[in-house]
């Protein structure tokens, strides 16, 4: 596989010869080299996601599972399915909290990147594995869990012009002699404002709207697997749950944001997840929507406070670990706010604990 070099100069050949590429063509195919190479995560990597902080995170998640999974009738067979697995510590760690409560689940994961997959081998070497979820065939109920996996699908913008509406693409900018390539959003030429909702036409110049396709096709396919097989699903996700406009674009390199449009495949890019949007296509598409609320609340109805009180009791020399790693998991300023927690589920499945429906 070419390396981010290798990206760089594709992206400036194919707009050489037809012109800038989109925005979501390039969010797209800087992820996919991102993500192939490399295990990102943890603290010698570019960042640190909720399940790497704490064991806590990944045990309240299979609490949910399980608690959903008893009052449906504990059906068995059961399957858990995760998206984007990451290390394989979140399955680890719900797992294990599960099989505690009976639930002993077949364990499929979807996973794109190869080097990632070789991690999560190495955790789960009787898992299933699937490039998307085509792969998971209807039959018996599953419990599905999504973190941090949104985020990191490309996103499609449009930006308002004097001109009206454009896709929003990215073009090559003339370098200083020395500095390499850079790479610029510019408007494309073509008019889209048949793309964009009837109140937003008139916007003023600047405004830019953003969505992510693949987010509604995946949350579609999930709605698709509940209608016809059962089960429910959790998402969870730094995003917003009311309709916003403005770009969420950013990129994320050795814990530092940087500019995203520079060494493409080199950092981690991400859009912030509407979570409106995919509650109205998975209500579409007939799956219930169990709620939204923050991850803050979420993990503190479940009853994170109290589990990181027996851990701290557990091992007195670790009580400031755990209670760092709980601020981090649920202060409303750092993730206890911004991330958000969503549930589904198929049509005769019970309600989710702590999920807020309004
Ligand atoms: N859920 C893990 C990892 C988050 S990083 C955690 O919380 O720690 C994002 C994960 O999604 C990685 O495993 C990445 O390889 C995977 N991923 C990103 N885009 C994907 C795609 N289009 N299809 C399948 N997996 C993808």
């Amino acid at each position: 596989m070419p390396d981010a070099e290798g990206l760089t100069q594709s992206f400036r050949r194919l707009i050489a010869a037809h012109g800038p590429i989109s925005l979501l063509q390039y969010m797209g195919e800087a992820n996919a080299r991102y993500y192939a190479s490399r295990d990102p995560l943890g603290s010698a990597g570019d960042f640190v996601t909720a399940p790497e902080i704490s064991q806590m995170f990944g045990e309240m998640v299979g609490l949910w599972l399980a608690d959903i999974w008893i009052r449906a009738g504990r059906p068995e067979p059961v399957r858990y399915v995760e998206l984007g697995p990451g290390r394989g510590t979140l399955a680890r760690d719900a797992l294990r909290a599960a099989q505690k409560a009976g639930l002993k689940p077949e364990v499929h994961f979807v996973e794109a990147s190869p080097a990632l997959r070789a991690v999560q081998q190495a955790a789960f070497p009787d898992a299933q594995w699937h490039d998307d979820l085509s792969g998971v065939m209807p039959g018996a109920p599953i419990l599905l869990i999504a973190n941090e996996f949104f985020d990191a699908l490309p996103v499609r913008q449009l930006v308002a012009t004097d001109e009206g509406w454009r896709e929003r693409m990215v073009a090559t900018a003339e370098a200083p002699e020395g500095e390499g390539v850079r790479f610029i959003p510019v408007a494309g030429q073509k008019p889209m404002d048949s793309a964009v909702p009837e109140p937003m036409r008139g916007a003023a110049a600047g405004t830019i709207l953003e969505t992510c396709p693949g987010a509604a096709a995946v949350v579609q396919d999930v709605a698709h697997l509940l209608g016809e097989s059962g089960g429910a699903a959790l998402f969870i996700d730094y995003g917003y749950d009311r309709p916003q406009t403005g770009s969420t674009l950013q990129a994320v390199c050795a814990h530092r944001k940087t500019d995203p449009f520079v060494d493409p495949g080199e950092a981690d890019l991400t859009a912030l997840v509407d979570f409106a949007t995919m509650r109205a296509v998975a209500q579409e598409a007939g799956a219930r929507w169990l709620g939204t609320a923050t991850q803050g609340d979420w993990l503190n109805v479940l009853g994170i406070q109290q589990r990181a009180a027996v851990l701290a009791n557990a091992a007195p020399h670790k009580a400031e670990e755990v209670h760092a790693a709980l601020r981090r998991l649920t202060d409303v300023e750092e993730m206890g706010r911004l991330f958000k927690v969503m549930g589904l589920a198929g049509r005769d499945w019970p309600d989710g604990a702590g999920l807020i429906v309004s």
